[in-house]
């Protein structure tokens, strides 16, 4: 079906003023509002048309190029696009807060999805859950037991003994809407809202199921198990859909998050996707050089250590941090070299110092002092 031209839809000229197109889009609102006109499909269409047309003839840059192009828009994507799929009831709402003063919008919204009944949804659940490094290396898989309110299986979740027990509610002949006229400057409008004796269920239960109370869900520990992701950090939240509370009377569950919670290493100190190990060298061994075990998160690893290594250096093994959650490469771990001083000698050690103190050879002068520091700062860059 070909589209009519916006300007015969609102029933104006091509030389209307933005006034005058604003005046018949509001009589056309009026008139095939969906209040005024239930169920009737073609007011509904010529509603949605007309605001189409109005927010192309209502905008200059749109209305230029309608002007010029009609409704293939000179080959850009087409009008009537919030999205492409047409204008949507909490779209033209939406828009009449510019027009109408905000007064009637908000009505379609919120979780209803439109004029149909609200669609219940069971409230979220959130757990905790404690991750070794190791753990969050690898990903891990995690089985729990939860205590969740789940549908009562006597009444199907209905709260009505055996699912049957209810009667059609009188305050909205089953409809779950109540509707209000108001007098506005622009004549009577009306509005709906959730009716207030079903809580817009369109029924009232006669007899309630003695399982569950009438509540239509029992509380009950329940197995769940989901996957966690290698790389997660601590306070992440992953969301497992539909693992929530199911809702009182029927609906959707909600779901169940899980929060990561690090444990602390007890030697490795995370940064980002890097783990950070502070190892401490004795004298001799930062000055001969050798090799020495350092812990990772897979296990334990040898490094060497290079003769005259200095108290700063900072030793990379590519690839044992963390995964990036999002696939980008691994971490590493950044081994940060200290030197140990000795603070007790015995008469023995303390005459080798003495000895050792005596040797030009082991003082650092100008030259080493330059080249050590600038390699330092290098690092710290
Ligand atoms: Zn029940
Ligand atoms: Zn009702």
């Amino acid at each position: 079906m070909s589209k009519r031209d916006y300007y015969e839809v609102l029933g104006v000229s091509k030389t209307a003023t933005d006034d005058e197109i604003k005046k018949a889009y509001r009589k056309m609102a009026l008139k095939y509002h969906p209040d005024k006109n239930p169920g009737d499909k073609e007011a509904e269409e010529k509603f949605k048309e007309a605001a189409e047309a109005y927010d192309v003839l209502s905008n200059a840059d749109k209305r230029a190029r309608y002007d010029q192009f009609g409704h293939s828009m000179g080959g850009q994507q087409g009008f009537g696009g919030f999205g492409g799929g047409g204008f949507s009831m909490e779209d033209i709402f939406s828009q009449f807060g510019d027009i109408f003063g905000g007064r009637f919008s908000g009505q379609w919204g919120g979780a209803t999805g439109g004029r149909g009944r609200r669609v219940n949804r069971g409230s979220d659940l959130r757990i905790k859950v404690k991750l070794t490094l190791e753990e969050i290396s690898k990903g891990a898989s995690k089985t729990l037991k939860i205590p969740t309110l789940v549908k009562c299986e006597h009444c199907e979740g209905t709260g009505a003994k055996d699912g049957k027990a209810f009667s059609t509610c009188s305050t909205c002949n089953g409809t779950g809407t109540v509707v209000h006229t108001q007098n506005t400057f622009l004549g009577p409008m009306q509005s709906t809202s959730t009716c207030p004796s079903c809580n817009g269920e369109g029924k009232i239960i006669t007899e309630r199921c003695s399982h569950c109370n009438g509540e239509g869900v029992n509380r009950q520990e329940t197995t769940v198990s989901f996957n966690i992701p290698a790389g997660v950090a601590d306070g992440m939240i992953l969301t497992v859909r539909g693992k929530g509370n199911a809702p009182r009377h029927g609906g959707i569950n909600g779901d169940l998050l899980v929060v990561i919670e690090e444990v602390a290493h007890p030697d490795l100190i995370r940064d980002g996707n890097d783990v950070i190990y502070n190892l401490m060298l004795d004298i001799p061994t930062a000055t001969l050089g050798g090799s020495v075990e350092v812990p990772t998160i897979t296990g334990k690893a040898r490094v060497k250590i290079a003769p005259g290594t200095q108290p700063g250096k900072v030793l990379r093994l590519r690839g044992k941090g963390l995964p990036s959650t999002e696939g980008y490469g691994t971490g590493d771990e950044l081994i940060n070299i200290m030197v140990y001083i000795p603070e007790n000698l015995n008469s023995e050690e303390k005459a080798i110092f003495e000895r050792l103190q005596t040797s030009e050879n082991i003082k650092p002068n100008e030259n080493t002092k330059n080249r050590i520091f600038s390699k330092l700062r290098h690092i710290f860059e």
